[in-house]
């Protein structure tokens, strides 16, 4: 929409608003339904759960079961039918498993912190064919770490010193749509920030990327991406302490979505570089 259009909406929008509002001053011909002005409203307390009484008509909003039962006419819509399938896979899964929910319900002792991208497709407890409280997780575009991220530092310290997780994964998938957009140069607005760490990566590799054929180079950088985001973990001295104290295990692994299959990286290189960080560690104690 042009801004000139928009302008013209919003005016229309005004004068709606100004026709019906009792602040505005002018002559109001019915009562005003759902105003904000709150003199009209009964009181109800803040967070109160008891629907108040102007509700109780029929031209009230459609209540949540209304919602659903209209949005259930869309048999496609995903959200419904995964709130119908919910009961029974809750049910089931109790069935299998009758220790888990209780168990749950009473805390989480997760073996895997993963780390892995925002990716519709990259669902890591299905494809890892595990259950509720197996996995800790943050998820991004791209799977990038920011060094100074407080979102991911806050998970990574958590997971690795509270919850004392046995392995740390960073998984990049093929066909990633942040990888993508690193590789090209258009302006994406905030997601240029973002992405920078990747494109920084995609600099610094840039005479290998460009010897590869496009769709060999983009999953270069997921593997390089991926690479990357280890480093800025084991950079974190507190998995460097839980790798030293406890044996934490610190994994890259790319996710294919084209066959479901996950690779393991070789991290020879990266354990190299642990190893003498933790030395470096030690000698400044
Ligand atoms: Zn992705």
């Amino acid at each position: 929409m042009n801004p000139g259009g928009l302008a013209m909406q919003f005016r229309g929008l005004a004068r709606a608003s100004q026709a019906v509002h009792p602040i505005a001053g002018l002559p109001r011909l019915a009562p005003v339904r759902h105003s904000l002005n709150t003199t009209f409203l009964p009181r109800v307390s803040a967070f109160s759960t008891t629907a108040p009484a102007y509700c109780a008509n029929s031209q009230s909003p459609p209540t949540a079961s209304e919602t659903n039962n209209k949005s259930s006419l869309d048999s496609t819509d995903k959200y419904v039918a995964g709130l119908r399938h919910n009961k029974n896979w809750a049910a089931q899964t109790a069935r299998e498993h009758p220790d888990l929910f209780p168990t749950l319900a009473n805390g989480q002792q997760p073996q895997i912190l993963w780390i892995g991208c925002s990716d519709s497709r990259c669902a890591e407890t299905s494809m890892l064919g595990l259950l509720p409280g197996d996995v800790f997780v943050h998820r991004n575009i791209a799977n990038i770490l920011h060094p100074g991220d407080l979102s991911s530092g806050a998970v990574i310290e958590f997971a690795v010193k509270h919850l004392k997780v046995k392995h740390v994964v960073v998984c990049g998938h093929t066909s990633c749509g942040g990888v993508a957009a690193a590789m090209g140069s258009k302006q994406l607005g905030i997601l240029d920030p973002w992405l920078l760490p990747l494109r920084q990566v995609r600099e610094r590799n840039l005479a290998i990327l460009e010897s590869l054929p496009v769709d060999q180079a983009a999953e270069k950088l997921v593997e390089l991406n991926v690479r990357e985001s280890l480093n800025i973990v084991t950079q974190k001295s507190v998995v460097l302490e839980a790798i030293q104290e406890r044996g934490l295990q610190v994994h890259g692994l790319i996710y294919d979505v084209a066959s479901g299959v996950l690779r393991e990286l070789d991290t020879t290189d990266s354990d190299e570089v642990i190893k003498k960080r933790l030395v470096a560690f030690k000698l400044e104690e």
